[in-house]
């Protein structure tokens, strides 16, 4: 993850508002508009980027700042916070099910938007905070998909639930609720199918599957190298099926960050984890506040 363009074109215009003494209106101005233009230009979505435009202005034109003792700076403070809000402010940890032996996870993504591998690298991270996870093998269209799967969790050293491609995904994830049972697991993670575009049939399935099966919490996995397409898929997900949560896969090949900067402005859904690479330890938790940093350099 290197949002090399954005971050030059900011540190420009900051490097500009820290070398004036005083700040006009127009000065925040135009400074503003340059910050915008980078903006959209790293592929955040254009309502966002109107929306914080507008409200870093609200705060950063007026007596109080530019009459400041560093009024440059302060911009720059205000450009800073209002971008961490824009992503989330807190960091977001997925919840055990308060009162329930066993929290179940519903995975969901796009045909190539690496839900599986997420599927297992989310497997690591639960194991290391002590959880006993059982990820559950729900795509039957695609026996290749069982096959990453069952061989990815033997990587993380836990446990795959399959029952081949013949048998509908809400029975196979009843049934891997009820191995979980006798088998003391606590987190059921379900692995379920994706497409190449998001089609009726898919969210019927998800739909069926969130229903019929005591789902707690529904993450979506994209692809944060599509930008834009990836916050448009979310925001459809979130409409039809409803998401608690998002994690941006490929972060590390990501060069312009407007999926980041986007995806909890979009949906109001958080970004839990990020993936960095091919690797199942390639999986980080998500902090505004470092992502921030990061951005701006
Ligand atoms: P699925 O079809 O959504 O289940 O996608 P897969 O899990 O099979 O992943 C598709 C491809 O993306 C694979 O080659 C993965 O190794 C790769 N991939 C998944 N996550 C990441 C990531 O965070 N970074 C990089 N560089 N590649 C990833």
């Amino acid at each position: 993850m290197a949002f090399e363009s954005l971050t030059d074109k900011l540190q420009n215009v900051f490097k500009n508002l820290r070398s004036k003494g005083k700040l006009t209106e127009e000065d925040v101005k135009t400074a503003l508009k340059e910050v915008k233009l980078a903006l959209l230009e790293a592929d955040v979505n254009f309502k966002v980027v109107k929306q914080f435009i507008k409200a870093v202005e609200a705060r950063a034109i007026g007596s109080d700042v530019m009459n400041g003792l560093n009024p440059g700076q302060m911009v720059i403070k205000i450009v800073n916070e209002e971008m961490i809000t824009l992503m989330g402010s807190e960091t977001t940890e997925i919840k055990m099910q308060p009162g329930k032996s066993i929290t179940t996870i519903m995975m969901c993504g796009l045909q190539g938007a690496g839900k599986t591998t997420t599927t297992a690298k989310l497997a690591g991270k639960l194991k290391q905070r002590g959880k006993k996870p059982l990820l559950v093998a729900c795509d039957v269209y695609r026996p290749a998909a069982i096959r990453q799967l069952q061989v990815n969790g033997e990587k993380q050293q836990v446990d795959v639930f399959s029952m081949g491609d013949n048998q509908s995904p809400v029975d196979i994830a009843k049934a891997a609720i009820e191995h979980a049972k006798k088998n003391s697991h606590n987190v059921v993670i379900l692995d379920t199918a994706g497409r190449l575009h998001i089609d009726e049939d898919m969210m019927t399935e998800l739909q069926n599957i969130k229903e019929q099966v005591d789902v707690h919490q529904t993450l979506l996995v994209v692809d944060a190298m599509t930008g834009q397409d990836a916050v448009t898929v979310a925001k459809e997900f979130d409409d039809k099926i409803v998401i608690d949560g998002v994690v941006l896969s490929k972060m590390d090949g990501d060069t312009r960050g407007g999926a980041a900067l986007s995806v909890k402005a979009v949906t109001g859904k958080p970004i839990l984890y990020v993936g960095m690479g091919e690797k199942l330890s390639d999986l980080e938790q998500f902090y505004p506040e470092r992502m921030a940093s990061r951005i701006l350099g």
